[in-house]
């Protein structure tokens, strides 16, 4: 097992496989970006089963596949099936913005994915081209309904609350409720000039309102992610609040995130980092890489500093992998 300076095991990966996206949310990747990384340097598939093997030797239990968009990675279902079958490895999860979801909520399926969380920003189509950038929601609906067909439950929707969206907390409620669909709730984090400009709304009030009308008491939900879950006492509901900024969680911080270039980083918030591309690409044996996986532990900072240092960060989450 992995354990960093301040005692916490390190057991989920968050593997962005493409910093490539359909969509241009304006909290995510500004319109205009040109900045993405040279395909010479995504890692391989090879490389990243490799690395992941070695990885899941040392304790790490859990991967989510991200980006930018997982399912514009070519062939990123071959992928999912090649990491799900590694020893160690309990789960592959994923996160997409739903757009190619219809067609290909099947094959993630029978590759070994078993949970998904699908990013829905409004339920209104101009909210959605103005948060999103693109006018996408009936894919997105489609993709969601596929994947629902597909076998994926619950299927957990994510929602970035700001100033373009707060008042559809209820209408989302309702929503998640008729399709049996968990809810997460999730703060906007100052990654990037764009994000700070969309306005941050504090969770902690839309929490005591939503506890109060439906009576929800606290519960576990699978995953070991961030989110603090409520749910109504018949289990019909459930709701998920990622607080970064108002109640962060990093005591509690579990993970790491790999780019597609092969960046290790060790916190969202900070710049830590190892270079996996090139211990890969010079030559490091396996031995190298668990040394370095074990010096990356060292690197792990107690905690991001969105609050106090908002401007620090000029990384976008596409870029990381959110
Ligand atoms: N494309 C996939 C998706 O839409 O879920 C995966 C990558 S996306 C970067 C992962 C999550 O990060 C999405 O739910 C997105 O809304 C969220 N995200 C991106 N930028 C964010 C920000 N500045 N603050 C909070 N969440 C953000």
């Amino acid at each position: 097992m992995l354990t960093d300076r301040f005692g916490r095991a390190i057991e989920y990966l968050r593997l962005s496989v493409t910093d490539r996206c359909d969509l241009r949310c304006a909290y995510c990747i500004p319109e205009g970006f040109k900045g993405f990384e040279e395909p010479a340097h995504w890692l391989s598939f090879d490389e990243i089963e490799r690395l992941l093997g070695l990885f899941a030797n040392l304790g790490m239990r859990r991967v989510r596949l991200t980006g930018g968009e997982p399912l514009l990675r070519r062939n990123v279902t071959d992928l999912a099936r090649r990491i799900a079958v590694l020893p160690g490895v309990d789960e592959v999860s994923l996160s997409t913005n739903a757009t190619q979801l219809s067609r290909m909520a099947v094959g993630l399926k029978t590759a070994g994915v078993t949970r998904l969380n699908v990013s829905l920003d409004s339920l209104r189509a101009e909210t959605i081209e103005k948060i999103n950038g693109r006018p996408v929601l009936d894919e997105v609906l489609a993709g969601l309904e596929g994947a629902s067909a597909a076998g994926f439950a619950p299927i957990k929707i994510n929602i970035v609350v700001m100033r373009d969206n707060a008042d559809e907390v209820d209408a989302m409620v309702d929503f998640c409720l008729q399709r049996g669909h968990v809810l997460r709730l999730i703060e906007l984090t100052p990654m990037g000039n764009t994000a700070r400009k969309m306005g941050y709304v504090d969770l902690q009030p839309i929490k005591r309102q939503l506890q109060q009308r439906f009576g929800l008491i606290d519960k576990v939900m699978p995953g070991g992610g961030p989110a603090r879950y409520l749910g109504t006492a018949d289990g019909r509901f459930t709701v998920g609040f990622i607080t970064p900024l108002s109640q962060h969680f990093c005591a509690t911080c579990n993970r790491v995130r790999l780019t597609v270039d092969g960046q290790l980083h060790l916190c969202l918030g900070q710049e830590d980092r190892v270079d996996f591309r090139a211990l890969l690409r010079n030559g490091a044996t396996d031995d190298d890489l668990i040394a370095a996986f074990h010096q990356a532990m060292n690197l792990k900072p107690e905690r991001h500093e969105f609050r106090e240092q908002p401007e620090k960060l000029i990384r976008f989450m596409s870029m990381t992998g959110g």
